[in-house]
């Protein structure tokens, strides 16, 4: 009899176990799921695609568009928590489905603002943050002026749908005007003066339900064609610009609705001041470092905070650590080689997404090193690539 009423009591324990819905299943929603799944939660996908990278490592998947509002609306019936891993999705479906209850952090309308980058730096000026000199361009003929206004350097961006620096341009000289128009055609375009900074920084910061926020040490991120290639964590600067940009970051995370992880990127001018670049809603390529830097990682952090637990702390747990994206060289099935003379190497870690094919430049995983000092952790982490191919 005893026997039996703790057999009861164990599925009654599994029947209420809570799901995690995120729109998206790439590398973010892998670690995601990684994070969820010892904290007891089941977790659930949207991709377009079947096996997802998140749904390799235990999540169940819809395989939808992201745009595709049914799928939008299934999401949220199975689960009771729901999150994104991309901002590029439909985020008229998520008001409506926050208006009815659905729990969906961050805010819904902080999504759509983001989306576009234009109206997102409208905002951020609006508010009083220092951004990136930004102007609205219509045709050619206004690109061209806003070249001159910038004295001659600037880019030209898509507002919608952008990302790891696709839809975007330098321009130097009007001709490109012409080229970035035909290459963009048909999308609703802006333009930024070019920012000759002397680094770029990230500030990862977390918001729980009640508003609370801890700020993550910041990081300094290095890009290469547009793309982030590296991170050091923590970024060798100084404490005043150190605790300007942290100042920045937390005044950008109060200014938005809803829950979870938010990574403010930044540019740091040779004159000491701190542009906010771009915001996103989400976990991010600059908090990788922070599985084995940080005493709570960005992806545990972001499942905490949109399902109601406590912040973790978010201080460095070792004194230095350098993070490599792996992105890909050529095109073709993945054929990972390497992993063996990598391993050999103590604190050095690698995360592969589990995605195929490889293509140029796609982010098919990273290396994370750790060590006393950046300097050794970035020489750690560019060996481990260099052993790596994929
Ligand atoms: P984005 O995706 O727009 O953040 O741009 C990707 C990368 O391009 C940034 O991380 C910078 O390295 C570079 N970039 C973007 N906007 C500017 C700018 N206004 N001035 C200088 N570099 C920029």
């Amino acid at each position: 009899m005893h026997q039996k009423t703790q057999v009861y009591g164990m599925i009654n324990l599994m029947e209420k176990q809570k799901t995690i819905g995120i729109v998206g299943g790439g590398q973010l929603g892998r670690m995601l799921t990684l994070a969820a799944l010892p904290l007891g939660f089941k977790v659930i996908v949207i991709n377009p695609t079947p096996g997802s990278p998140a749904s390799q490592v235990g999540a169940a998947e819809i395989i939808a568009d992201l745009y595709d509002a049914a799928a939008l609306r299934a999401l949220a019936k199975k689960s009771d928590y729901v999150t994104i891993e991309i901002e590029h999705l439909d985020s008229e479906v998520l008001i409506a489905l926050a208006a009815k209850g659905t729990l969906i952090n961050p805010s819904p309308k902080t999504i759509s603002l983001i989306q576009d980058k234009f109206l997102q730096k409208e905002f951020l000026h609006q508010a009083g943050i220092s951004v990136v000199p930004f102007v609205k361009i219509k045709d050619e003929m206004s690109a061209k002026k806003a070249l001159k206004n910038f004295d001659g350097k600037m880019l030209i961006k898509a507002r919608q749908g952008a990302y790891d620096g696709r839809g975007n341009m330098l321009i130097t000289q009007p001709s490109a005007i012409t080229k970035a128009f035909r290459l963009f055609g048909g999308r609703k375009l802006y333009a930024e003066g070019f920012v000759p900074f002397t680094k770029e920084l990230a500030v990862m910061v977390a918001r729980s339900m009640d508003g609370e926020t801890a700020v993550y040490p910041l990081v300094e991120t290095i890009h290469q064609r547009n793309i982030c290639v590296e991170v050091l964590s923590p970024a060798l600067i100084s404490q005043k610009t150190s605790k300007k940009a942290e100042a920045v970051a937390r005044k950008v995370a109060q200014l938005l609705d809803g829950a979870g992880m938010f990574c403010i990127e930044m540019f740091l001018t040779k004159n000491g001041e701190v542009l906010v670049n771009e915001i996103a809603p989400r976990v991010h390529n600059s908090g990788h470092a922070s599985i084995e830097a940080n005493h709570t990682s960005q992806f545990e952090q972001h499942i905490r905070a949109i399902t109601g637990l406590p912040l973790g702390a978010v201080g460095l747990k070792v004194p230095a650590a350098a993070m490599i994206n792996i992105l890909g060289e050529r095109s073709g099935p993945t054929s990972l080689s390497g992993l063996n003379e990598i391993l050999k190497t103590p604190h050095v870690s690698v995360h592969m997404y589990g995605k195929s094919p490889t293509k140029i430049d796609r982010k098919m995983g990273h290396i994370t090193a750790t060590a006393k000092t950046l300097a050794v952790a970035q020489k750690r982490a560019r060996r481990a690539r260099k052993q790596l191919s994929i």
